[in-house]
Parts: structure tokens; sequence; C-alpha cells
């Protein structure tokens, strides 16, 4: 959760061990606006309240009670259904947040607004919008950076920020993007009927010409109603992560909360270990660029791997390191990064092995890691056929859209 405090880690260190930018994102993952305010998405399950579900959102009773009061005119907090979602709004990051407001969608099209007045009270508003759906496309060279690129074409920020997410299992955006190289890109945009764009969408179609390189993505939403990234092979872009990044390990330790072993208390493990001899050799889980390398405090000798803008992994009390390798390094899946050790705190060989995300420790076998799909046969024409439509939808774009340039 977001707003809690997080349990102290394990092993303690002096700082946080993650501090990269993370990238807005858009969908209906939790997105944060700008750098002071943060929209939660929460979907309404069965059984949920208002009240719970404010309660979850770390919002005081004394604000649960204004805001659900301000509500009550328009709707009735008792027909919230499950599926319904709400948009909890936050404010005052990352200092001081606060509680500022939600939105739900009470009928389609009506979004009915509550937010926080000067005084602290909240009050409520709806707004009527039925949104009409346009596809834009854009393709143009890059002179500088690719955001640039973008804007000189009128692309959204949003967008290309999502089109660097969904090219950077395969692109290094820092390192590899050139003047010269070119993007094209077919996105969903929504508009008002008095034709004000109120909201990008999806991605359907992005391609990207890195020297002589051209990588094309289509977005897909398979017969499961999972969706993502593929080539015109069918293979999704998004490489999975190695399962166990040591041979012939077991697992010794779990994520989640444990009785640690030295220290003698319950804290939380931020990692898995993997039991070993010292010596066994330590596999890169994915590729990616060495981020750091060397003793680091309780950590011992550690690696972590940046494998795209929001995902790590880590690798602590190695007993040496992969030859030849230092930060900045580029490793590939599956390459020896270390050897096991027990250096820093640790009671005997093991690997601590962490996955990162967004800037936090996660378990990975709980979250949404890439899994490394490919469309399966049932899917195959479906997919086909997606990318026929996606292909004529961007000529036709490209054709008739005024915000469209081709840069000299
Ligand atoms: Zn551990």
């Amino acid at each position: 959760m977001y707003l809690d405090t997080s349990p102290a880690e394990e092993p303690r260190l002096a700082e946080s061990p993650l501090q990269d930018p993370v990238l807005p994102e858009s969908g209906n993952d939790s997105q944060q606006v700008a750098s002071s305010s943060l929209r939660k998405p929460v979907v309404v399950k069965k059984g949920d309240t208002l009240g719970k579900i404010l309660t979850s959102g770390s919002v005081a009773n004394s604000e649960i009670f204004s805001a659900t009061a301000a509500l009550r005119p328009h709707f009735k907090p008792t027909s919230l259904k499950p599926g319904q979602q709400i948009t909890l709004i936050y404010d005052g990051l990352p200092e001081n947040p606060y509680f500022a407001g939600l939105e739900i969608e009470p009928t389609p099209g009506t979004i009915l607004t509550v937010s926080r007045t000067e005084n602290g009270d909240f009050t409520s508003s709806t707004t009527k919008a039925a949104l009409e759906r346009h596809v834009t496309a854009a393709r143009t060279t890059i002179n500088s950076s690719l955001f640039e690129a973008g804007a000189k074409v009128g692309v959204p920020a949003s967008v290309m920020a999502n089109m660097i997410r969904i090219f950077s299992w395969d692109i290094d955006f820092q390192r590899d993007i050139h003047a010269g190289d070119q993007f094209s890109v077919l996105f969903e945009e929504y508009y008002t009927p008095s034709g004000k764009q109120v909201k990008t969408g999806n991605i359907l179609y992005a391609a990207l010409k890195v020297g002589n390189d051209e990588r094309v993505v289509y977005r897909f939403e398979d017969s499961d109603g999972i969706v993502d990234y593929y080539g015109e092979n069918g293979k999704s872009i998004r490489k999975a992560l190695l399962k166990t990044p040591v041979d012939g390990a077991r697992v010794s330790s779990g994520y989640g909360l444990r009785k640690h072993p030295i220290l003698g208390y319950s804290k939380m493990h931020k990692g898995v270990d993997f039991a070993a001899p010292t010596g066994t050799p330590i596999f890169a889980a994915g590729d990616g660029v060495i981020e750091q390398i060397g003793p680091w405090s309780s950590y011992g000798n550690y690696v972590r791997l940046r494998h795209n803008n929001s995902l790590s992994t880590a690798y602590a009390h190695l007993s040496r390191f992969g030859k030849n390798l230092k930060k900045g390094s580029r490793v590939s899946q599956g390459q020896v990064i270390g050897y096991v050790g027990t250096t820093g705190r640790s009671t005997g060989p093991h690997l601590h092995y962490e996955v990162v995300m967004a800037g936090k420790q996660v378990n990975p076998n709980s979250v949404d890691l890439p899994t490394g799909r490919e469309i399966a046969r049932k899917d195959k024409d479906t997919f086909s056929a997606v990318v026929a439509q996606h292909n004529s939808e961007y000529q036709e774009a490209l054709s008739q859209s005024t915000i469209v340039a081709t840069a000299p």
C-alpha cells in the first residue's frame, strides 16, 4: 500500500537501495500525475463498502465521514457494485501526502468528483463525458531526445512514456537511441463531444528503428484476456526473468515475514534465499546493465542489475564477482555475474535474491512479472487479423491526421 509505512528493511541499511526515477504510467495502474499528486484507481470487490475502501486507502475516519456526506446527494454509497472503479486522489506527495478526494463514475459518461475544499471539508460535483475514441498516428525522425521528437509531432508525453516502457525490454533508451533513428506509433485518444481531447488510451502499434534494426510491436488481448505487446512473430517483447538464478539451488527462505536468523525477531524478508555451496555460479536473471557492484553494507558483495525503467534484480552475499564486470557493464540473461558466498550479514553460503519493481522489493512469485509469452495457437488467426487491422489503421490515420509530420 502506497501510504503505509513499510516494515523495517532486511537487511537494515543506511539508505534505500534504489533511487531510480519512475516513469509515469498510464492505463489502469496507479498513476503519478505530477510530482505532487497521485491518482489511485481501486476496483470494487464483492463485500467492499466505500468506508472499507477509503480505510484501506489510509483515509482518516473523520474524512471518510465528510467525503461520504458530500457524495450522498449524487450517489448512494450502498449502491457501489463489484467491478466499479473508484479513483482515490492524494495530494502533497511525496512529503506530506493527504487525501484530496475521489472520482467515481456512477453511470457511464458521468464523472462524480468529491474534492477537498480549502477549509478541509469535502464538496462534490458531476460532469458528463460521453467520450469518442479516435486513433492517431505519428511518425518522425529523432534528432535529439525521443520525448522532443514526440512533442514535435504532437504525441502526448504519456504516450511517449508508454512507448519507452514497451520497448525498454529491448532498448536502453539512454544509450541506444541516436540522431537519425525513427519511430512511428498508433495510439488511442478520447475526445468529448465538443472535440476536447481528455485522455489518451492504449498504444496499438509502435515501431522503433534503431540504426538498421527495426522493432515493431502490436497490442493484443488474447482469449484469456491477457494484454501484451507482441512482435509480428507472435512473441512478447517482454522477456521473462529466470525463475532460479542459481543452478541446482533450493529455496531456503521465501519472501515474507520470518524470524530473522541472526537478529532473532520477526522481520520482513524482502527477497528469496537460495541455499547453495560457496562458489556456485549465479546467473543474471535477465538482460540488463550493472547498476551497482561491490561490497555493500550487510548485503556483503552485491550486484544489482537494471533490466528496464522499472525492473531490477539484486544478488547479495557473493563470494566473488564475475570476470571483467563493472558498473555500466551489459550482461545477458544467464551470464555468470558472481558466485555464491556468505559475505555481509549471513549465516551460511546462500544467494539472497531480490526483484525490485519501481524502487520496491517485491515478491517474485506474486507480482506481475513478464513471462516471455507467445501467442497461443488458438489465438493465432485473431492475432493476424489484429496485426492487419492495426497496420491499415496506421496507414489511414497517418494520411488523415493533422498532427502527423515527418521530420526532414
Ligand atoms: Zn535473504
